[in-house]
């Protein structure tokens, strides 16, 4: 079972950096990370998210978040909900699927006794 970040939405903020004051070097990275099998890949319910600055090149964590930060946040995480993944089943799945139905129609067809 392998694993695989990805990036449901990106946003450029306009927000002054609580670091280093510039107003045009916040961006904030929404991920959701997934679980890959052969037969499907599971999504984790949780989004992951992240505020980074390109200018001072930091990550800026919510404790230093101002209001207006957390406002285009709660924008934003909306925005990364609808893109959100859910459990996606591969085309093996549905081989697998119609095998099985293909096996037990087989089977009913040899116990039943013809006539
Ligand atoms: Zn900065």
């Amino acid at each position: 079972m392998s694993s695989k970040i990805n990036t449901l939405h990106t946003a450029r903020l306009k927000n002054n950096c609580p670091t280093c004051f510039g107003t045009d070097g916040l961006e904030f990275t929404f991920t959701q990370a997934e679980k890959e099998s052969p037969l499907y890949k599971k999504p984790t319910a949780e989004i992951e998210s992240k505020l980074y600055c390109h200018t001072c090149k930091n990550d800026i964590y919510p404790v230093n978040w101002t209001e207006d930060i957390e406002r285009v946040f709660d924008y934003n995480k909306k925005i990364a909900e609808t893109n959100k993944q859910y459990l996606k089943v591969k085309p093996l799945f549905y081989v697998l699927v119609i095998v099985a139905i293909v096996l037990v129609a087989a089977i009913v067809y040899l116990l039943i006794p013809t006539i």
